[in-house]
């Protein structure tokens, strides 16, 4: 009877998480699985910490997550990223800092293995291509397993030759039970698709299921504590564009 909210990539944007969040529980979510990525580039990072452990939240690490709690240089960030990274880990209380530093890169939670960016570089590899969802899928023990990290939602699936990738459709229900599938539930708190809505996935035990849902938030308000919190215009700008 379990149904479970997939997120990524929340960055610190707490009005896409609270509406994400708001749509899965009115359609029955229980649990929520979230990919990496919880701050870094958004204004209200402390609060998505809070809101996510408060939910009891099954979590992993991203990049971000890692460079804010200090286990990972900022080399491999461009500016803005890096920049967004240092005042992320000021505002931050040690307690959040360390919590993030703790969170694991790998969870295996039932028939899904969660990782931020793929099983081969789970901080690092944007999997977008079938042949990198082909290496990912060597090195997958679970049926199914869900990544984020490219902001991008797909689903891939195991064929004869190389994976089948597909991008969806809002609203979209993809049946589980066939193949081996790896799925991205796309970046909530930054979108990168050409679609500002917040994008999630709905896993439902029970019925054997992912449905991929948009949800419209007031992206008006995170661009307002942006530009409030003196962080980069272009992360203000790009919420309104989804990219
Ligand atoms: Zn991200």
């Amino acid at each position: 009877m379990v149904k479970i909210a997939i997120i990524s990539d929340i960055h610190g944007n707490k009005e896409a998480l609270r509406a994400v969040l708001r749509d899965a529980e009115a359609r029955g979510a229980e649990r929520v699985w979230c990919l990496g990525d919880i701050v870094g580039y958004g204004p209200e990072p402390s609060e998505v910490i809070e809101e996510l452990r408060r939910r009891g939240a099954v979590l992993i690490a991203g990049n971000h997550d890692l460079a804010v709690a200090g286990k990972m240089g900022l080399e491999e960030f461009n500016p803005v990223a890096a920049r967004a990274a240092e005042w992320t880990r000021e505002r931050l209380t040690r307690f959040e800092r360390d919590f993030l530093a703790e969170l694991p890169l790998v969870r295996i939670e039932g028939a899904f293995t969660l990782v931020h960016g793929s099983l081969r570089s789970p901080e690092w590899e944007y999997l977008l291509t079938a042949a990198q969802a082909a290496a990912h899928f060597a090195l997958q023990t679970t049926p199914y397993s869900a990544v984020g990290h490219s902001h991008l939602p797909f689903t891939a699936a195991e064929a004869d030759g190389l994976p089948v990738m597909r991008r969806l459709e809002d609203g979209e229900a993809i049946p589980l039970g066939g193949g081996r599938l790896i799925i991205n539930p796309g970046g909530a708190g930054q979108p990168r698709d050409g679609d500002r809505r917040a994008p999630y996935m709905l896993y439902d035990e029970d019925s054997a299921a992912v449905a991929f849902h948009r949800v419209p938030y007031d992206f008006e308000a995170t661009q307002r504590k942006i530009r409030d919190a003196g962080l980069p215009e272009f992360l203000a700008a790009r919420l309104a564009e989804g990219r």
